[in-house]
C-alpha cells in the first residue's frame, strides 16, 4: 500500500505573488484517490505542477467562503473540465458556494463534462462529514470573521506492521491479509496463521487543519494526538494586536496548539506578506513545540513516516 502524502500547493495569506499561491493542501493515495483541501486563486497551476491528477481528484474541502480558500475552484474546475475529465467530483464547503459556482458556470453557459455533488457542511458544531471502510472526516467550528471549518481526517482502523523475525517463508498473500488483520485458515477452516501472532498494531495516521481561525482553545479537543497539525501562522507574536483584530493566528499560539493537543507535528501556513523570509515563523513556534515544519509550494510530506517519527530534526 502507497504511503500517504501530504503537498503543499499554497502558503501566502491573502493575496498571491509572485512567489506564492494562496491556500491548498493536496492529500494523495487515501483509498487511490486525492483530496483537496481549500483552494486558493490559480492553485491548479501548483496542483499539475506538484502530482496533482484530475481523475484522481475526487474530493476537495473548503474551510471558508474567503475568495483565498476558493476562488480557485472556477479555474481548476475550467481546467479540468478542458482536460475531459468525467469522474464524479464532490466538493464539502460551508452553505452558500453551490450558488456561486453554478452561477458562474451557466453566466458562461457551461455544462461540464462531469459532475459536481455539493455537500453543505454544518458551522456550528462538529460533524463527521464524510467516512468510508479506511477514512473518517470530522468537520469542526473554527473562530474566525465568517463561518469557517477545521477537518480533522483520520484513519478509522490503524494498519498492521508484518513481524519479519517470526513470519519467514509466509507467502505474500497470506502477509497481506494478515496486516488487514485476518487470520489465514485453511481449505478445512483449521487455523494456519492467527494475525495477531504476526504482525503488531501501529498507531492510526491522522491530520488535522486549522485555517483560518484565531487561537482557539475548543479546538484541542478535535486535534488530539494528530499525526501533523497544519495550524495557520499569519503573524508574529508580537503582531498580536492586528492578529486579534482580523481573527488570525499567530506562530506562537500554533504552537501553543499543537502542543496542548499533543500532535506529533505541526505544519505552520497562511504566512502574512510582510515577513518573506518565513523562518521567522518557525523559530518562535520551535521556542514552544519540538517538530515545526514551515509549509513551502511543492512541499510534500509523507504522512506515515511522520506517524513513526517523533520530530523533525
Ligand atoms: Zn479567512
Amino acid at each position: 500500500m502507497n504511503p500517504v502524502w501530504l503537498t503543499v500547493l499554497g502558503t501566502a495569506a491573502a493575496v498571491p505573488s509572485f512567489e506564492h499561491y494562496t491556500s491548498g493542501l493536496l492529500l494523495s493515495y487515501l483509498n487511490d484517490e486525492q483530496w483537496l483541501i481549500d483552494c486558493g486563486e490559480g492553485i491548479q497551476v501548483p496542483f499539475f505542477r506538484y502530482g496533482g491528477n484530475y481523475n484522481k481528484l475526487r474530493r476537495i474541502f473548503i474551510s471558508h467562503l474567503h475568495a483565498d480558500h476558493y476562488i480557485g475552484l472556477v479555474g481548476l474546475i475550467m481546467s479540468m473540465h478542458m482536460h475531459g475529465r468525467t469522474t464524479p467530483l464532490t466538493i464539502y464547503a460551508p452553505h452558500g458556494l453551490a450558488d456561486i459556482l453554478t452561477a458562474v458556470l451557466r453566466a458562461s453557459d457551461t455544462q461540464l463534462k462531469y459532475n459536481i455533488d455539493y455537500q453543505s457542511i454544518p458551522t456550528n458544531a462538529a460533524r463527521v462529514i464524510y467516512q468510508d471502510k479506511k477514512w473518517e472526516v470530522l468537520a469542526f467550528p473554527l473562530k474566525h470573521r465568517i463561518p469557517t471549518v477545521g477537518f480533522r481526517i483520520s484513519q478509522v482502523q490503524a494498519e498492521r506492521r508484518f513481524l519479519t523475525e517470526k513470519g519467514d517463508g509466509i507467502p505474500y498473500e497470506y502477509i497481506r491479509r494478515m496486516k488487514e488483520g485476518e487470520d489465514i485458515l485453511a481449505e478445512d477452516g483449521t487455523l494456519l496463521y492467527k494475525s495477531e501472532d504476526y504482525t503488531e498494531p501501529l498507531p492510526a495516521l491522522s491530520f488535522a487543519y486549522c485555517s483560518d481561525t484565531a487561537y482557539d482553545e475548543s479546538v484541542i479537543e478535535y486535534c488530539r494526538e494528530v499525526t501533523l497539525l497544519y495550524h495557520e501562522s499569519t503573524f508574529l507574536h508580537s503582531e498580536k494586536e492586528l492578529a486579534e483584530k482580523t481573527l488570525h493566528a499567530t506562530a506562537k499560539e500554533a504552537a501553543l496548539i499543537a502542543h496542548q493537543c499533543q500532535a506529533k507535528h505541526l505544519l505552520l501556513g497562511h504566512f502574512s506578506y510582510r515577513h518573506p523570509d518565513r523562518r521567522v515563523f518557525e523559530e518562535e513556534a520551535r521556542s514552544i513545540f519540538p517538530s515545526v515544519y514551515t509549509a513551502k509550494e511543492g512541499m510534500k510530506l509523507n504522512l506515515n513516516q511522520l506517524n513513526y517519527s517523533k520530530t523533525h530534526a
